[in-house]
Order: C-alpha cells, then sequence, then structure tokens
C-alpha cells in the first residue's frame, strides 16, 4: 500500500534514513526541517500520515502535535512521535497531545512499516466515511442534531492465566467495565458490543492472531477497538497482529498510564467512526423516508417497483399496486387548518401501515395521496384488501389531539396488478391512477379496480 507521508526532522541524517526505510513501500515522502515548516506543509496538502521528531529546536514535536490536531483540515491525519529511547514523559505526553503512536529511537523498519499501513489504513476508511456523509450533506440530507449517548466504555480482556490478562484487566477497572473471555467465547453478542478488546499476545492455550482475525472478518464486531500487548520477544506477532487489523499495540511491561492513554485514544476514534456510520445512515434512511409520516417516499417505491415487476414479467410472482388518495381533503384544511390536516395524514399513514402484511410496503407519493405495493398478490386478493384498509380508514372517525376534533375521513382507492401485464412500474401506477379517478367519479369512499 502506498500513501502519501510528511516525515519531519531538524536533522538532515535521520531524514534520510526514514527516507531508505519508506523508499521500500513505495510511498510518496516529502520532507520538514522543522515544526513551523511541518505546520505549514500540512495545512497546505494534508498528508496521510506524519512521521514527527519530538526533539526540535524552537517548535517542538509535540507543540507541532497539538496544533495540527486542533485544527480542521489536519484533525484527522495519523501521527507517529519519534521519541529519544527511554523518555517515557515524552511518549505520555504525546499520546495526550493526540499523537496516534510513537517509536522509539533507533526507528526499526518493520515496526515502521507495520504502524504506517496500519494508521493509513484507518484513517482511509475513516475518511471513506466522512465522504459518504458530506455527499448526503450536499443533497440536503443533513444529520445534524443527532445525539449519541454513550454510557461507560466496555473492556473484553482475551483471558490467559498464565500471562499478563488479570493484571492489566484490572488497572482498567477504574475508568471501564472490564469482563474476561476466552478465545472460544470470543465472537459471542457481549463482545460484539464491547468496546475494546485486549489481546495478550503470549496468550496460551489459543491463537491470538486468530482471535485478531476473526473479529475483523465478522461484520459486527468491526468497530471493536483491538489493542494488543506484545511482550520484548514478540515484535515480530505485534507486526502480524496490525496487519490483521489489530488497532494498537502495547509493549510489555505494562505502563499503567501508557495503557490509559491509548485505550483513550482508541475509544476517541471508535466513537468518531461509530457517529459517522450512524450519520451515514441516517442520510440513508432520510433519503428514501417521507418526514411528516415517516413512510417510504416515492423514490424508494420507483427502485423497490422496478425489479419486483421485472421478477413478475419472467413468470415470478404477480405483484399488485394501491393508490389511496383522501377524499375532499382540502375541506379539512380549510375548516381545521393545515396543522390538523397534518394530523390526519399522519394517522392515516399510520393505520394503513399497521393494516398491511410484513411483506407489503407503504408509501407516502405526495399531497395526500398514498401506495401500498403488495408484492406476491393477485387482482382478487388485492380487492378484498383494498376494500378491509377502506374500511379501516373510514370505519372510525379520526380523533385529532389539537383542538379535539373528531372527523370522519374517507378515501378513494385505485387498484392494478400485474396479471393484466403491466410489467413497467409507470404502467402499472397509471393503471392504478385511472381506476381512482373512476372511484371519485363514482362518488368517493370506494375501491375500483383496473382489470
Ligand atoms: P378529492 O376528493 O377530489 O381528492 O379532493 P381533495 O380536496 O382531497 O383533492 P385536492 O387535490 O383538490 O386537494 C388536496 C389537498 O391536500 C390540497 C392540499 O392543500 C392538501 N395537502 C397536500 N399536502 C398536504 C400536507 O402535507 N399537509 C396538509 N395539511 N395538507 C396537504
Ligand atoms: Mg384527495
Ligand atoms: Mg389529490
Amino acid at each position: 500500500m502506498s500513501g502519501r507521508i510528511l516525515v519531519v526532522d531538524d536533522l538532515a541524517v535521520n531524514r534520510r534514513l526514514m527516507e531508505a526505510m519508506l523508499a521500500r513501500d513505495y510511498y510518496d515522502v516529502s520532507f520538514a526541517d522543522g515544526g513551523e515548516a511541518a505546520i505549514e506543509m500540512a495545512l497546505k496538502d494534508p498528508p496521510e500520515l506524519v512521521l514527527l521528531d519530538v526533539q526540535m529546536p524552537r517548535k517542538n514535536g509535540l507543540d507541532v502535535c497539538r496544533e495540527l490536531k486542533a485544527h480542521a483540515l489536519t484533525c484527522h491525519v495519523p501521527i507517529i512521535l519519534i521519541t529519544a529511547n527511554g523518555d517515557r514523559q515524552a511518549r505520555l505526553d504525546g499520546l495526550l497531545a493526540g499523537a496516534d503512536d510513537f517509536l522509539a529511537k533507533p526507528v526499526d523498519s518493520l515496526q515502521l512499516s507495520a504502524r504506517a499501513r496500519s494508521l493509513i489504513r484507518l484513517k482511509r476508511s475513516a475518511d471513506e466515511l466522512r465522504r459518504r456523509v458530506a455527499d448526503g450533506q450536499r443533497l440536503g440530507l443533513s444529520s445534524e442534531g443527532h445525539r449519541m449517548i454513550f454510557g461507560q466504555p466496555s473492556v473484553v480482556v482475551l483471558d490467559d492465566p498464565t500471562e499478563m490478562a488479570r493484571p492489566v484487566g484490572a488497572s482498567l477497572e477504574a475508568s471501564f467495565r472490564v469482563s474476561y473471555s476466552d478465545a472460544a467465547q470470543l465472537g459471542a453478542k457481549a463482545t460484539d458490543y464491547a468496546d475494546l478488546l485486549l489481546v495478550p499476545l503470549g496468550a496460551k492455550g489459543c491463537d491470538p492472531l486468530a482471535v485478531v482475525a476473526k473479529m475483523q472478518a465478522r461484520e459486527a464486531s468491526r468497530d471493536v477497538q483491538i489493542l494488543c500487548v506484545a511482550g520484548p520477544n514478540e515484535a515480530v506477532l505485534a507486526t502480524r497482529a496490525l496487519d490483521l487489523g489489530a488497532h494498537d499495540i502495547l509493549t510489555a511491561p505494562v505502563d499503567e498510564e501508557e495503557l490509559l492513554a491509548r485505550t483513550g485514544t482508541l475509544l476517541r476514534r471508535k466513537r468518531q467512526v461509530e457517529s459517522l456510520r450512524m450519520q451515514v445512515e441516517d442520510s440513508f434512511e432520510q433519503a428514501v423516508t417521507d418526514p411528516l409520516t415517516g413512510l417510504y417516499n416515492r423514490r424508494y417505491l420507483l427502485s423497490q417497483l422496478q425489479p419486483l415487476l421485472k421478477r413478475a414479467e419472467l413468470g415470478g410472482p404477480a405483484l399488485a399496486v394501491l393508490v389511496f388518495d383522501l377524499d375532499h381533503f382540502k375541506r379539512v384544511n380549510d375548516r381545521f387548518g393545515h396543522d390538523v390536516g397534518d394530523d390526519v395524514l399522519r394517522e392515516f399513514a399510520a393505520r394503513i401501515a399497521s393494516n398491511v402484511r410484513p411483506t407489503d410496503f407503504v408509501c407516502r407519493l405526495g399531497g395526500e395521496e398514498f401506495v401500498v405495493v403488495m408484492p406476491n398478490t393477485t387482482n382478487d386478493y388485492a380487492v378484498l384488501a383494498a376494500e378491509r384498509l377502506r374500511m379501516v380508514i373510514s370505519g372510525d372517525d379520526f380523533g385529532v389531539r389539537r383542538g379535539g376534533v373528531w372527523l370522519r375521513v374517507t378515501v378513494s382507492v385505485g387498484l392494478a396488478c400485474s396479471e393484466n401485464a403491466a410489467f413497467a412500474p409507470d404502467q402499472l401506477l397509471k393503471q392504478a391512477d385511472q381506476a381512482l379517478y373512476r372511484a371519485k367519479q363514482a362518488g368517493r369512499d370506494r375501491v375500483a379496480s383496473a382489470a
């Protein structure tokens, strides 16, 4: 995988070293020799990853990290800090400043390459979600006002009686709901809803890499953040874990503050992804939903009718559509106001929707016109269903809360069925519309069939 990386280091020799390591993976690399230059370059053309030296004169790496993470253009760019070996405080400060990871000098090229791949891959999938949210917003499908409520995050620890699982779990218990699970139980419901899974790579009695792979393979657990704990001699395992989809690696002996800092970063990232996913789902739902009634809209109707009719044309089961138009609805608005009219439309929608089969679907075409699509339905059955739905409307007066009004509402229904060789959506809807017109002509509050 290639990608665009910005390397920031005040020493030319370090920059050349990085260049040589990154060249093997064919990254497109640019260089900055100080903090100011780095920020200027990153804002001008945001890279996909920043490798950032901590110790630099004037503006140091931590300041650069904080500034980039605070800026709208660069806040989603992952940053790996390059620290002097053993500088624990710089590592913790770095994680708290928003860095996604750090590597100690001298940088190990395998580790660097696995970390870079993993962070760029994560960034790209989050970018894809952000792009879809932005597309939705451009189409006017904003999901603003969306509120997510988060409880205390939950952590599942892959249990390993011989190793470090329990002590690591114990240090998380103050901040999270922690539970323990063996490899066989993983992938059950509880882990699907966990926020974070902790995997000791030295766990006995199971294959920890298989656990990572399994979590990533399943749709339901894909967003669970996987933090692996690697022993001092498990660098190769750690690299493979990252390639299999682990989100972060912690090296034993575990430093409790580092554990909490990394966990915090992972959980923040998970919430971003979740919130993005939800916004995407919302905007897709909005695209096919009528806001007044919550029913499907015309766009959805047409997208579903096409394939259903194609199947019918090829010898599949027949399909019926019912077109509903409220009778003298204008009078409701004129007498009681538009708000009462809206309430009547909502009540109408609710009655129809709760009186059709689960495989039928109800759409609002617009105004006071509705359509029920009935897959797998003959003309004769559709006539009976239409008659029953008409009674569901006119049989009981509509009680409208606002103003305590009770009114009698009636509806006329036009029906068409693919049995009568109407296999194009607009042809079938047109036949139903013509039948509806006849129902209106004949005095309203009745069903007319195209057949
Ligand atoms: P007919 O029996 O011939 O169908 O008479 P009608 O009055 O129902 O038909 P017409 O098409 O003349 O009027 C439909 C009315 O529906 C006019 C319009 O103001 C009203 N309407 C359309 N959309 C809405 C809406 O979203 N809310 C409300 N309250 N009224 C709506
Ligand atoms: Mg009407
Ligand atoms: Mg009308």
